[in-house]
């Protein structure tokens, strides 16, 4: 509602604009505005959703800029064909950047793009015989009716329109939510079978191209470039922009952009501060709104939305859970039917052994027990089992099929699912968005597919969407569907966490310490969920504290201690088993 809302208001302004301005230096202002929206709307996708920042843009603004001068007005190219091609250069550009650097922490993609923004101006002064050096290029027009001052701001406002409907795509489908969780948390993002490099990259490339476009149409609608036009400054405006409007909206940033167009003009002979309003901007927002104004809406949108704080319990519907993890378990599952097993695995810390030849056979519709003491090296034996971690020995296969030396997220499309010991959960998404996460093993559709809304992307929204209200509805979270994960109390983000495991479609559900932190009678409720996944034939590892419950529910136990397995067999036999008691349950 708020986001037709914005649309509709920012389509009247953005229509209305040249009407407004009755002069031609306000629509000149107005098709800057626009230039800069074609960059900064999918640079929004890279900083704001990815959570990826880079402060190069500039760089490939000026490449598409230099590009579309060089190729449409000293080659003599169709002026269309020069801005695409300006556009296609800089998404191989953005893939030359990527390729080395996205697999690296962000601060080095930053450092990287920064390199390159300040590489591109300084070959722009010293290539004279391309760029021309300092005097610059003169920008060719598009042909009639795009070559008059409203007709090449109706050309911008097109291809701005045009880039914000794929942005919007992208986010609304379910490469939106990958790209979101990955940015507030890689881990779980991984635990979907999120592919983070190639996520990053591909987001990357397709603003590399977008940046191109906007060079094309700036060098236009200035008819003049210069190399100066591309100093490192203007990188950062370009953040600036997205840091004021707000990560994660897809209109937010645009209020960024008019402000950055605009201000020069405004502040006409006070221009010579532009650039530290822009710092002082920077600088406010960070320390008072972290997120940008556009956040700062959402989050109140969201508070007014939500019922005031009271406890609620979670109380689950078995038989729709049943219903609802047989129904999807239906729905194309070949998989199956065979054993998880860790064999002889060893995992080392420097002189630590937390994991030491530990042997466990996890079998379809039997919940094992993990139990031992703080440090025994339970979490580690997930890790490595769900592909976290790496074994310096031993082996972990699905049946015959070898995972050692996969990652997590062949894992997680393999049907191994898992919870995390303090919930991993993507904050800033609501409780269905975090739930619809889980179904994404089951995307098939590509990034370019989504952002054309075509009918794949549409027909899995749906199925997704459908199949974790219901996993939410089963576990007891369907009255929050649409509240943001991060104001949900610990019992219900243990709950969601569950239920997104359960929206894969798991063979497979690891569960580490699922009843930490809740009541008496919370546990028992959870030992009811865990009854109803493992009739549904999922195998369940439970890694657990309570040793009443873990006896209660599985149908068979794994004590550690130190890394190695002190007993193994039925909860009768090891909750008696003399060295158990000794280690763990007698103190
Ligand atoms: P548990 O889950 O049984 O409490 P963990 O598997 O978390 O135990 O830890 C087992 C041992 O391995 C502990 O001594 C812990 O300090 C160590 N350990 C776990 N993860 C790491 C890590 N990433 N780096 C170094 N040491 C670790
Ligand atoms: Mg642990």
């Amino acid at each position: 509602m708020i986001r037709s809302i914005t649309l509709a208001l920012g389509i009247a302004l953005v229509a209305g604009l040249p009407f407004i301005a009755g002069n031609l230096y306000y629509l000149h202002i107005a098709t800057m505005i626009g230039v800069y929206w074609v960059l900064i709307a999918t640079l929004n996708l890279l900083v704001g959703f990815t959570g990826t920042l880079s402060v190069g843009h500039v760089g490939l603004l000026a490449v598409g800029a230099y590009a579309f001068c060089i190729l449409a007005g000293t080659f003599g190219w169709n002026p269309y064909l020069a801005l695409l091609a300006g556009g296609v250069i800089c998404a191989l550009l953005g893939l030359l950047l990527g390729l080395p650097s996205l697999r690296l922490p962000g601060f080095y993609f930053a450092m990287l793009t920064l390199a390159f923004g300040l590489i591109v101006s300084e070959l722009a002064l010293a290539e004279q015989w391309l760029t021309n050096g300092s005097v610059g290029l003169q920008a060719p027009e598009f042909p009639a009716p795009f070559n008059t001052p409203h007709g090449l701001y109706w050309l911008v406002v097109g291809i701005g329109g045009f880039i914000t409907w794929m942005t919007w795509n992208l986010a609304r489908f379910m490469w939106g939510r990958a790209m979101v969780a990955l940015r507030d948390s890689t881990v779980a993002a991984q635990s979907v079978a999120v592919p983070i490099y190639r996520t990053k990259l591909i987001v990357f490339v397709f603003s590399g191209f977008s940046a191109g476009l906007a060079g094309g149409l700036y060098a236009t609608s200035q008819s003049y470039i210069t190399p100066d036009a591309f100093v490192v400054n203007v990188g950062i405006y370009f953040f600036v922009a997205i840091i004021i409007g707000g990560r994660g909206l897809i209109l937010g940033p645009f209020v960024g952009a008019a402000v950055l167009a605009a201000l020069p003009a405004l502040v006409g002979p006070l221009a010579k501060y532009g650039t530290f309003f822009y710092g002082l901007v920077l600088l406010v927002v960070v320390l008072v709104i972290p997120g940008g104004f556009g956040e700062l809406i959402g989050g109140l949108a969201a508070r007014l939305r939500q019922a005031p704080h009271k406890h609620t319990s979670v109380v689950p519907d078995l038989e729709k859970l049943r219903h609802a993890i047989t129904h999807a378990h239906d729905y194309g599952n070949a998989r199956a039917g065979v054993a998880l097993e860790a064999e002889k695995v060893t995992r080392r810390f420097g002189g630590l052994v937390a994991v030491d030849a530990v042997s466990l056979e996890l079998r379809p519709g039997e919940v094992h027990g993990l139990i031992g003491p703080n440090g025994s090296g339970k979490t580690t034996l997930l890790n490595l089992i769900s592909g976290y971690y790496s074994v310096d020995g031993g082996a972990i296969r699905l049946g015959t099929r070898e995972l050692t030396g996969t990652g997590v997220q062949p894992r997680a499309r393999l049907g191994i699912a898992r919870t995390f010991q303090t919930p991993k959960l993507v904050r800033a998404l609501s409780v269905l968005d975090n739930a619809m996460l889980g179904g994404w093993p089951d995307v098939r559709s590509g990034f370019m597919e989504t952002a054309f809304a075509g009918p794949r992307p549409r027909r899995e929204e749906r199925e997704i969407r459908a199949r974790a209200r219901a996993m939410l509805e089963g576990i007891g979270l369907g009255d929050v569907l649409g509240r943001r994960a991060e104001v949900l109390e610990h019992t219900a983000q243990r709950f969601l966490e569950i239920a997104r495991a359960l929206t894969m479609r798991p063979d497979f559900i690891l569960l580490d310490e699922p009843a930490g932190g809740l009541t008496t009678a919370e546990i028992a409720t959870l030992g009811d969920i865990i009854g109803v996944i493992r009739d549904a034939g999922i195998g369940v590892l439970l890694v657990e504290h309570h040793t009443d419950f873990v006896f209660r529910t599985c149908d068979r136990v794994t004590t550690l201690n130190l890394g190695r397995i002190i007993a193994h067999g039925l909860p009768k036999d090891v909750s008696r088993d003399p060295e158990v008691v000794r280690v763990y349950l007698g103190a």
